[in-house]
């Protein structure tokens, strides 16, 4: 599965339980934003787990050119490889 999918899936998935989440939270119980915030953890860690398919570099990790230090989290995979320049699907 290219990154991009996998991407678009956790998305998916963290809209749709994340709104139900929410639903239950302002409907019934605020109790409910626990697992909220679990799923936003869950889907966080997975999502910066996306590595690329030619050289396993986590696409998600904006790194520093400098240093190689990690500087943050994208919200969506680059077009391209930072590190080796293989084209994302
Ligand atoms: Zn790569």
């Amino acid at each position: 599965m290219s990154p991009k999918k996998k991407l678009l899936i956790y998305y998916g998935i963290w809209i749709a339980l994340g709104l139900t989440l929410l639903g239950l939270a302002i409907k019934i119980d605020s109790i409910f934003i626990i697992p909220l915030f679990g799923l936003m953890f869950v889907i966080g860690y997975l999502s910066m787990m996306i590595k690329c398919p030619n050289c396993g570099n986590k696409l998600m990790v904006r790194k520093s050119g400098l240093s190689g230090m990690p500087l943050g989290v994208r919200s969506w995979p680059p077009e391209k490889c930072p590190d080796c320049g293989k084209h994302i699907s």
